[in-house]
C-alpha cells in the first residue's frame, strides 16, 4: 500500500485525519491543507469510491483546492475538506452523521464544514448537534448563508461580464452569445441573470427536460444536446456542471473567445490552461470566478461565531470583487506570459505564506 504522503496530490497538508467506527458504520477522511489564512473551511462529500484510494484522492486534491478558493476570495479561511466513504448501499443514518460530528468537534475548530456533493441542509443540522463547526444552516433572508446557488451564480454573472469587456471590449451582455453547460442550480442561476442583461443564450443538459424547463422559463433561449454544448459557436462558453472537461480534444473544438463558468476543476490538466491561452481563448480560473457560495456560507460561519450575523448584502458586497481579481490575473497573465490558471496558483500561493 502506498503512503498517503507520497502521493502525487500530497501537497505538504498540515493534517489528514482518519475516522472509522465499524460499528456505526463510519470511514471518513478530513484533511486539511493549509489553517494559514484561518481554520480549513471546506465542504464535506458523502460518496460510494470503487476504489478507497480516490477517496484520500479527493480529500488532498480538494482541501487544496479550498486553501486557494478561500485565500483568493480574501476570507480569513484556510481549505480543508471531509470525505465519509459511502457504502455500495450509500446508507446514511443519524449515528454516522453524529459520529463524524464529533470528530469535526475533536479537531477543535481546525476544520468547518458545509455542503458538497451527497450532503444535505439537514445533514448540516444533523452535524450541528455535535459541533459548531458547520455552516450551511438554514438562515433567516436576506442574511448570508442557506443555498449557495444563488450567490455563485452571480459571481459567474459578474465575471462573464468582466470576461466579455477584456475579451470583446464589450460593457454590456446584449447580444453577446453564452453557451451554459448545465441547467442545475448554478447554470439556471447564470442563464437567468445574463436573460435579463439581453444576452443570446444557448443551453444543454444530459437531463433534457430540467434544460427545456429553464429554456421554458427564460422565454428566448436555445436548447442543444449535451454532447453539441461544447462545440457550439459562441461568444462565452460557461460549464456549470461536470470537473476536468477541459483536455487536449476539447479545447481543440472549443468555437468560443472565453471560457468562464462555475464548475469546479474545469482543467483535466494544469497544462490545459496554456492550451486555450494559445488558442487566445480567455480563461476565468474556476476557483476565483466560483467562490460567490463559499463567502456566503464562510460569512455565515463567521457570523455566528461573532454573534454578528452578516447579511446577503454584506455578500454581495465581497461577491462584487470578483471581477477585480480576475482583471488583475488577466493583466498580470497578459504581462508574464503565463496562463490565467497558473498566476491565479501563484497568487493564492503566496497568499497562503507557500509562494
Ligand atoms: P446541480 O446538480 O444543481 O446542476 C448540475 C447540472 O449539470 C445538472 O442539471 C446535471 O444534469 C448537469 N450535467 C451533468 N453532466 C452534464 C453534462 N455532461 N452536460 C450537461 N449537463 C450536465 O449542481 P450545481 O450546484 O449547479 O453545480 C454545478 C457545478 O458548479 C459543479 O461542478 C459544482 O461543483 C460547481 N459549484 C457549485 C457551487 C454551488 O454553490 N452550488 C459552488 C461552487 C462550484
Amino acid at each position: 500500500m502506498t503512503a498517503f504522503w507520497t502521493e502525487a496530490d500530497f501537497d505538504d497538508h498540515e493534517m489528514v485525519h482518519f475516522v472509522h467506527d465499524p460499528e456505526i458504520g463510519l470511514t471518513a477522511i478530513i484533511a486539511l491543507h493549509s489553517t494559514h489564512l484561518g481554520p480549513g473551511g471546506g465542504g464535506t462529500r458523502f460518496w460510494h469510491y470503487a476504489d478507497p484510494a480516490g477517496a484520500m484522492r479527493d480529500a488532498l486534491r480538494l482541501s487544496r483546492g479550498m486553501s486557494y478558493k478561500n485565500a483568493m476570495a480574501g476570507l480569513p479561511m484556510g481549505g480543508g475538506k471531509g470525505v465519509i466513504l459511502a457504502g455500495s448501499d450509500r446508507a446514511k443514518t443519524p449515528e454516522m452523521l453524529a459520529a463524524y460530528g464529533r470528530a469535526i468537534e475533536m479537531l477543535g475548530g481546525r476544520y468547518v464544514t458545509a455542503e458538497d456533493v451527497g450532503m444535505s441542509e439537514a445533514d448540516m443540522q444533523a452535524i450541528w448537534r455535535e459541533t459548531d463547526h458547520v455552516s450551511g444552516l438554514p438562515v433567516e433572508d436576506g442574511m448570508a448563508g442557506g443555498d449557495p446557488g444563488p450567490f455563485t451564480a452571480y459571481g459567474i454573472y459578474l465575471g462573464i461580464k468582466a470576461a466579455v469587456k477584456h475579451k470583446l471590449c464589450k460593457e454590456g451582455m446584449a447580444g453577446i452569445h453564452v453557451a451554459i453547460q448545465g441547467a442545475g442550480s448554478v447554470g439556471g442561476g447564470v442563464a437567468r441573470l445574463l436573460a435579463k442583461d439581453g444576452a443570446k443564450l444557448t443551453i444543454a443538459d444530459v437531463d433534457a427536460a430540467r434544460a427545456q424547463a429553464l429554456v421554458g422559463e427564460l422565454g428566448a433561449a436555445t436548447v442543444v444536446p449535451a454532447e453539441e454544448i461544447m462545440t457550439t459557436a459562441c461568444d462565452v462558453f460557461s460549464p456549470c456542471a461536470l470537473g476536468a472537461i477541459l483536455d487536449e480534444q476539447s479545447i481543440a473544438a472549443l468555437d468560443c473567445a472565453v471560457v468562464a463558468g462555475g464548475a469546479n476543476n474545469q482543467l483535466a490538466r494544469t497544462g490545459h490552461g496554456a492550451l486555450l491561452a494559445e488558442r487566445a481563448i480567455l480563461y476565468a480560473p474556476d476557483y476565483v470566478i466560483n467562490a460567490g457560495g463559499i463567502i456566503d456560507v464562510a460569512l455565515e460561519y463567521l457570523g455566528r461565531r461573532a454573534s454578528a450575523a452578516h447579511s446577503a448584502a454584506e455578500v454581495n458586497e465581497r461577491i462584487e470583487q470578483i471581477p477585480g481579481r480576475l482583471e488583475a490575473i488577466w493583466r498580470e497573465s497578459e504581462e508574464s506570459g503565463l496562463s490565467p490558471d497558473v498566476v491565479a496558483d501563484r497568487m493564492a500561493e503566496k497568499l497562503i505564506g507557500r509562494g
